[in-house]
């Protein structure tokens, strides 16, 4: 029978909970080798949490050490295709049956309805590691054409050891794009996840050890990114960085990598994506893509749809279906509600951060349509209610900065010319979209989107079978899709001469 989730039952699974915060090294936990530790406040209620080892350049050290040491025994790279493929699809079904209690660390952490912890973001963790686990055995090398005496075989070969940085907004979801290529395609990995979020990180690198990933494989290093993060990206021994987060610290990603071995570097950045409605739309479909295209995750999205930019004409009738939508089926309540759609921002200091840029801009002149302001401090937690603000032009603050909160930007247009140049009018790419019904402007116009996604008539549907990634400042490289394996591989010819 299928499990009722009402409050109490997942405020018990919550008191049972016994989160561990120690680092996982070499198939063990860990404290810091400093002894250091710091507390994570709870976003839903701002009481504090899990207490986490606060790693440095010595723990990094260690765990690069172990990941090393894996790689150069084979124990995992030279491991039969068909062991390697069973040993990650047991991790994959390991976090769907821990999938509660994995849900509950993200929550705890992060602040997100336990249902979206739960149903969005455990499933597609475990669904990315089970898509790269079944490519594993059906991976083919090349043999490039040569004269008869000669075989020249083109090999991809894994990096080495990897090194992952992630955001705290959907922790395991990114990891998941990260670990599951990395690992399918033979490297080693240390994980230094957000401070913000390491709970969940812990946790699957445990769950991996249990499915067969041999020790040294996956490493978990919790801490600051000063303190951790940033000796993970000037290792001179980690052959590549996986970043995603703010573009601020991939562009110091990139100096560390110059700085240190000149290790590769992909990063997944940030982003201010546009999302364009004609007058001749269906506005329904437009206003819940809008509604939800910014606001989900309390607009915690790196490709959230912030600006949203209409034709004059229909501007007015636009916002007031989002508006109906907000108010009708985007619940904000507390995390653990089982109906909340969207809950808590993640931590105090952003909260305050969203809630001045919402100043700075009315201070610009922008007018509120409605939202946009802090509700339910009497919890102790940071919440924000979804807001949108009218009548913008793409230069004022709300529509050039990357707020990550649930703030929506509408900016009118006039001409098919002016809503592209508005929609390219920016240091991002990561994605877009346009709503029209007329299919040549629909075609026409998504070529013309400068971002790694564009939607037509619709928002934020993926697939693992796609890549995900930035253009401009939303970074380079990709996740997701049989092409994030290239990211942790690099071509080995081996050239035989007969005769
Ligand atoms: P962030 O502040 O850039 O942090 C990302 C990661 O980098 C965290 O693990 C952080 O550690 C670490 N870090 C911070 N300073 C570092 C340093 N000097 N050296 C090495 N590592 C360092 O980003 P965030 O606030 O967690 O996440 C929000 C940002 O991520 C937004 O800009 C969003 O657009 C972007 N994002 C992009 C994508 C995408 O796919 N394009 C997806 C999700 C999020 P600590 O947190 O422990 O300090």
């Amino acid at each position: 029978m299928a499990t009722e989730y009402t409050r109490a039952y997942w405020e018990n699974v919550l008191s049972e909970l016994r989160p561990e915060g120690r680092h996982f090294i070499d198939g063990a936990l860990r404290q810091a080798t400093s002894g250091a530790t710091f507390t994570r406040i709870r976003p839903m209620d701002g009481k504090p949490g899990a207490v986490l080892s606060r790693g440095n350049a010595a723990d990094i050290d260690t765990a690069v050490a172990a990941a090393r040491a894996a790689f150069e025994s084979g124990v995992w790279r030279k491991k039969e295709p068909l062991e390697k493929k069973k040993v990650m699809l047991r991790w994959a079904e390991l976090i769907r049956s821990h999938g509660e209690e994995l849900a509950m660390l993200e929550t705890l952490d992060v602040g997100k309805p336990i249902l979206a912890s739960l149903n969005v973001d455990v499933r597609l963790c475990a669904d990315g590691i089970q898509y790269y686990g079944e490519m594993i055995d059906k991976m083919y090398d090349e043999i490039a054409p040569t004269g008869p005496n000669a075989r020249a075989l083109v090999r991809k070969v894994p990096l080495g050891v990897i090194g992952a940085i992630t955001p705290w907004n959907y922790p395991m979801i990114i990891e998941g794009w990260k670990l599951g290529p990395a690992i399918a395609a033979g490297n080693s990995v240390v994980l230094k996840p957000a401070e913000q979020s390491s709970l969940s990180a812990i946790r699957l690198a445990q769950l991996a050890f249990e499915a067969g990933l041999p020790a040294g494989v996956l490493n978990v290093v919790t801490g600051l990114g000063e303190e951790a993060g940033a000796p993970l990206a000037l290792h001179m021994d980690v052959d590549m960085i996986a970043f995603t987060g703010s573009t601020e610290v991939g562009k110091l990603i990139m100096g560390y990598a110059a700085q240190s071995n000149v290790k590769r570097v992909a990063l997944e950045l940030g982003g201010k994506s546009p999302l364009v409605v004609f007058e001749d739309a269906d506005l329904d479909a437009a206003a819940a893509a809008a509604a939800w295209g910014c606001f989900y995750n309390s607009g915690e999205t790196c490709h959230a749809s912030t600006r949203l930019i209409v034709h004059r004409s229909v501007q007015d009738e636009l916002i007031r279906k989002i508006e109906d939508v907000t108010r009708n089926d985007i619940a904000l309540k507390h995390p653990l509600e089982p109906s909340a759609q969207i809950g808590a921002l993640i931590e105090e200091e952003h909260m305050r951060k969203v809630l001045d840029m919402i100043a700075a801009g009315e201070k610009e002149g922008a007018r509120r349509a409605f939202g946009a302001e802090r509700v339910m401090s009497e919890t102790g937690g940071y919440y924000i209610s979804p807001g949108v603000f009218v009548d913008l032009t793409n230069d004022m603050s709300l529509a050039r900065q990357e707020i990550f909160g649930p703030v929506l930007a509408a900016i009118p247009f006039d001409t098919e010319d002016e809503a592209l140049r508005i929609a390219n009018d920016t240091i991002y790419g990561l994605a877009g979209a346009v709503f029209t019904r007329d299919m040549n402007r629909a075609h026409r116009f998504s070529e013309e989107i400068h971002a790694g996604t564009v939607w037509i008539n619709t928002y934020d549907m993926s697939s693992f079978a796609t890549p995900f990634g930035g253009f401009k400042q939303s970074g380079f490289g990709r996740d997701r899709s049989v092409h994030a394996i290239d990211k942790y591989c690099d071509y080995k010819t081996i050239w035989q001469q007969f005769g």
